[in-house]
């Protein structure tokens, strides 16, 4: 699963390079040239991680990370500030925004790929670690094995992203169409039923070696992975 970062900066050749780079290594990318932009894209589609530019027109960087932190969608979302020279980084923390890094202008792109790796660690392990687990639930991403229970289960490519991309959010609620959009892609046409489908066949392959049902289907919502399992 390719981590999705917003880079909400207005300096276009900085915003050309990073969206470039961060492509290169394999993330998604949006990008916002302004801070209510930004606002508004985090609403649309919550990234995985934002890069916020201290200064921006219209709403700073500032602004748009207390905003973050005052959603409570957005409450626990790794925001990491990119800030100019001189603007040091005890006034940025005295300014208490809530960000949980700061990278300061001009900065190496390797140092900026290991610092957005290591908040996503920090905060959302289910993305970049090899081996995630819920419940009693093991997805190996490098081996692509799955366990339950202890037992290995055997799964299609559809049902293995599925519970890949599930198992990153446990008790997060997602509709038909923002699994169709996470697995299938925005830009392909498929029907809202093709997710039941296929989440039909992922959970009988779970329950095959356990007896509980681990995912959870929430009435007009959609579909949850159980967080705790009993
Ligand atoms: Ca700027």
């Amino acid at each position: 699963m390719q981590p999705h970062v917003l880079v909400a900066e207005d300096e276009d050749a900085l915003s050309e390079l990073l969206r470039y780079n961060l492509k290169k290594e394999g993330f998604q990318v949006s990008m916002a040239a302004d801070g209510e932009e930004a606002m508004m894209l985090v609403k649309e589609r919550q990234p995985d991680v934002v890069l916020l530019d201290w200064m921006l027109p219209e709403l700073s960087g500032i602004e748009v990370c207390r905003r973050l932190r005052s959603r409570h969608e957005t409450r626990n979302l790794p925001i990491i500030m990119l800030t100019a020279r001189g603007e040091e980084p005890d006034r940025i923390r005295g300014l208490d925004t809530g960000a949980d890094d700061y990278i300061v202008k001009p900065f190496l792109m390797k140092e900026l790929f290991a610092r957005v790796r290591a908040v996503l660690r920090r905060i959302r392990p289910g993305l970049v670690e090899d081996i995630v687990t819920a419940g009693d639930i093991t997805v190996d991403r490098v081996a692509h094995r799955v366990t339950c229970g202890g037992a290995e289960i055997h799964l299609g490519p559809t049902e293995f992203r599925l519970l890949d991309y599930l198992i990153q959010h446990p008790g997060r609620v997602f509709s038909r169409e923002q699994l169709l959009d996470a697995i299938w892609g925005s830009d392909v046409y498929v029907e809202t039923r093709t997710v039941d489908v296929h989440i039909g066949r992922l959970r009988k392959a779970l329950n095959a070696s356990a007896d509980t049902n681990p995912i959870r289907t929430v009435r007009s919502a959609g579909y949850a992975l159980n967080a705790n399992r009993d």
